[in-house]
């Protein structure tokens, strides 16, 4: 059989794969500039691996308290070089992202104390954690107040507004660096870089922290080498490399890792305990196949973006722009087309292909959310997913793809649906 024959046998249809190799044809040299930043950090952890003397016994695992945990601090060893930090909590016990961001802020802010976010609104699940929207245990109810300063027309900083924001009670600085479920640019680590140099510019002592989401292994330097306090992740994301199956991570200046861990476990206790359980191999591997599974969801990024522009969508980044996150948005326009735009990158799972993704409400979002993802990991979004809120204007946001064969079919999917249900024509 034929690869068509096979795309066929999956319900695809002959014109789609034509119309699909097409497109892919013209992106060769951009996927080569893709493994080129693939390599370079696979050989960056590689060599972290080395100097930290991984060794087979790093994949024993410890339970009950954990002291001792050789894997577990070894493997913090490693992201602390890879990240080029002091210090770095990886662990099991941090449940996702959120959660990591949330421990990260409430060790580092007191009563009293003021976060500012010069980049606008930050990802829909902090609102919660800061208190813009209320919540007990949030930031707000400790007595923690919060800033914003939203971007420019144009998607830059407004350092204007960023420097009269920043007064006497700015302890803390967040920055996020992909634009999550908002229609922004995601920031390149250079532009980061020049947003620290200028917040530590007007307040020298400053806590820049970057919500490094999304972001890993993208480019070949990570926020922490120009100038962030402290970079912050979930391991069901980039980092992962698809086989992490829970955990996040901080990455940072000592004194700002040590308050991380009293928050994360108990004050005077911090790193001691946390046992690793099966957890130390997956996490190494994970880390180790990251580079390469982030190349093929970038891969699978910019084929959506190449494919839904010609279609006559808004696709953000577009088709041509450098990448600085996974993350490809297209605004369909309508939920019929978002709801279709799912069911095709169900139906290219390769877990739970049967099943039919329907909008409902989900905990720490606003609006009502659709989400496809069939993956081996519950809600890991480096494999093959399409989210996003229905509010206009409709934005589906995909990602991943453990490799990029399977991006590619998901996204060829997408569009058959779309066809099958008359909300698209090919030109
Ligand atoms: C995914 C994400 C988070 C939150 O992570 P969860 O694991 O979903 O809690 C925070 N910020 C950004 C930018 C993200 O993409």
């Amino acid at each position: 059989m034929s690869n068509t024959e096979m795309f066929t046998s999956l319900g695809i249809s002959p014109k789609v794969v034509d119309y699909s190799e097409g497109i892919i044809s013209e992106l060769r040299e951009r996927f080569e500039e893709l493994d080129r930043v693939a390599e370079y950090n696979q050989l960056k952890i590689i060599k972290a691996m080395q100097d930290n003397r991984v060794s087979a016994a790093c994949f024993a695992g410890t339970t009950g308290y954990g002291h001792d945990d050789m894997g577990r601090d070894t493997l913090e060893n490693v992201y602390a070089s890879v990240f080029h930090t002091d210090a770095a909590i990886v662990r099991g016990q941090i449940t996702c992202g959120t959660h990591a961001l949330a421990i990260a802020l409430s060790a580092n802010l007191l009563p009293g104390d003021e976060m500012l976010s010069p980049v606008g609104r930050p990802y829909d699940t902090l609102e919660e954690v800061i208190g813009i929207r209320e919540c007990p245990c949030s930031l707000k109810e400790m007595g923690v107040t919060y800033r914003e300063v939203d971007l420019l027309p144009d998607g830059t900083f407004d350092y204007d507004a960023i420097k009269a924001a920043i007064n006497e009670k700015t302890k803390l600085i967040e920055i996020q660096r992909s634009k999550g479920y908002a229609q922004r640019p995601t920031f390149s680590v250079s532009q980061i870089g020049e947003l620290i140099k200028f917040v530590k510019g007007v307040k020298p002592d400053v806590i820049v922290m970057v919500d490094n989401c999304y972001g890993e292994f993208v480019e070949t330097i990570e926020p922490s080498d120009v100038g962030a306090d402290m970079v912050v992740g979930s391991l069901i994301k980039n980092p992962g490399g698809g086989l992490a199956p829970i955990g996040g991570y901080i990455c940072g200046r000592q004194d700002i890792i040590d308050r991380c861990f009293y928050r994360l476990t108990a004050p005077g206790i911090g790193s001691d305990v946390g046992a690793s359980l099966d957890l130390n191999t997956k996490l190494y591997q994970g880390l180790f196949m990251s580079p390469t599974v982030v190349a093929g969801a970038i891969k699978g990024a910019i084929f959506a973006a190449n494919m839904y522009e010609r279609l006559g969508f808004k696709v953000l980044p577009n088709g041509s722009e450098s990448r600085h996150d996974i993350i490809q948005s297209i605004e369909l326009g309508s939920p019929e087309r978002m709801l279709a735009f799912c069911r095709g990158v169900q139906a290219a799972a390769p877990v739970d292909s049967y099943v039919t993704p329907v909008a409902s409400p989900i905990p720490g979002y606003d609006d009502e959310v659709v989400m496809a993802a069939g993956a081996f990991v519950q809600g890991s979004s480096i494999e093959l997913s399409a989210d996003g809120p229905i509010r206009p204007p409709y934005a589906i946001y995909f990602q991943g793809g453990l490799t990029w064969s399977h991006a590619k079919l998901g996204i060829m999917m997408s569009l058959q649906k779309m066809l099958d249900d008359g909300l698209v024509e090919l030109d």
